[in-house]
């Protein structure tokens, strides 16, 4: 009885430390792994779907981000870079249970150019025999470069409305009156167009609104600082109200170069240092911090070694800030 009741006493002292582990090691596994830096799900209000991503020479990857509000259908496509690469590389994402054609045809609901740089429109123009009719939205200056350099009948086909004759009619020119709220057809959205200085050009910030909840996209731009302008400044203020109340939801803004450019080679671009310079501003205005901003960084500029530089710049810039920086991916669906 007495060797029985040690054996027990020895079992128990034995098998305790592993029951021990056993509680740790199930206590762990209960505990969230890895917080997810981009959710999608019920609680977003928008899903953004990138096309493209970058800013230059990969021409199957240039700027282009399908917008809508989370749950539609009912897309934005801002800048359209690249259409057919992306949306092809989306359906294999999973991003899209439908056949290519569908979603150009009938997800996008209209084109935002920011400006008509090719990297910035080739996708819309390559693809306009295959779409369906929309509208292209624009401040004046954009639209105008659309109608006299690309939709000419010289270089491509007359799609639109306006212009060279015949005109085919596919799109419609729709001129966006800076800070005028319109919406946007046939989608739950609506647009607010902000002038920005990117160089010789105007390019543009679309700032799109679901219900009460905000997306800013900006165009290319370079800093007020280096661009000798106002316009970024004047954008922080009107956006500074919607970041105060917890409504912006996502900022998607370019860095270009690393912080090692020459000014002189900037050509109306941000660097690392430059971006953290104007959203700092922002926050100023603001009258709070930014720390847990989605800020999706775009147009980025190969090669890719130095594509690494900019982030790891962005990142030690942001140690601070504590922004959620978000490098998107092509073709992989966000949610904010
Ligand atoms: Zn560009
Ligand atoms: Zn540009």
């Amino acid at each position: 009885m007495l060797v029985h009741r040690k054996l027990i006493t020895l079992t128990c002292l034995f098998l305790l430390p592993i029951f021990v582990f056993a509680q740790r090691k199930h206590k762990k596994s209960y505990q969230p792994k890895h917080i997810p830096t981009v959710t999608a799900g019920a609680a977003s209000s928008f899903r953004i779907v990138p096309l493209g991503v970058l800013g230059g020479i990969d021409e199957s990857n240039l700027s282009a981000y399908m917008v809508a509000p989370a749950g539609s259908d009912n897309y934005a496509c801002l800048d359209a870079g690249t259409l057919h690469a992306g949306i092809e590389k989306a359906i294999k994402e999973n991003a899209f249970d439908a056949r290519s054609e569908k979603v150009l045809k009938q997800y996008i609901k209209g084109y935002f150019i920011s400006h008509a740089h090719l990297d910035h429109i080739a996708g819309l123009i390559i693809n306009s025999p295959e779409d369906s009719t929309k509208n292209i939205y624009g401040l004046a200056s954009t639209l105008e470069t659309v109608k006299t350099h690309y939709f000419t009948w010289e270089s491509w086909a007359n799609f639109a409305d306006d212009g060279g004759n015949p005109q085919l009619r596919k799109y419609h020119y729709s001129v966006l009156q800076p800070g005028v709220e319109t919406p946007v057809d046939n989608t739950e959205m609506q647009v607010q167009a902000f002038p920005l200085s990117h160089s010789n050009l105007t390019s543009t910030a679309f700032l799109l609104r679901s219900k009460d909840s905000y997306v800013l996209y900006l165009g290319d731009t370079g800093a007020d600082e280096k661009e000798k302008s106002q316009n970024l400044h004047k954008l922080w203020e009107a956006v500074a109200p919607l970041v105060a109340a917890g409504k912006l939801k996502a900022l998607m803004i370019e860095v270009s170069y690393a912080n090692e450019q020459p000014d002189k080679s900037l050509f109306g671009h941000l660097t690392p240092r430059l971006l953290m310079n104007e959203l700092d501003v922002l926050a100023q205005l603001s009258g709070t911090s930014l720390k847990g901003l989605n800020v999706v960084i775009t147009h980025l500029k190969p090669p890719y070694k130095t594509i690494t530089k900019i982030k790891t710049q962005l990142n030690y810039l942001n140690t601070k800030r504590e922004m959620n920086l978000v490098y998107p991916r092509q073709g992989k669906p966000l949610g904010f």
